[in-house]
């Protein structure tokens, strides 16, 4: 789905470092130094990044009407 706006655990606004960190690891980047360089140190802001994934494009081909 899309990146919570902010960490469920901690309440650290982690949103707005979720395009670059996809960019990046995209781009070819290991996710753990992105993850450091991006500030996000304590554990459950990190496993907020490794547990995203976009499904977005997949459950809008679902919408009704
Ligand atoms: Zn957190």
């Amino acid at each position: 789905m899309i990146i919570p706006m902010r960490c469920f655990a901690c309440g650290k606004p982690i949103a707005q470092l979720w395009e670059e960190y996809k960019r990046r690891t995209e781009a070819g980047e290991e996710a753990g130094r992105v993850l450091d360089d991006l500030g996000l140190k304590r554990y459950c802001c990190r496993a907020a990044f490794l547990g995203q994934a976009d499904m977005l494009p997949e459950i809008s081909k679902f919408k009704k009407s």
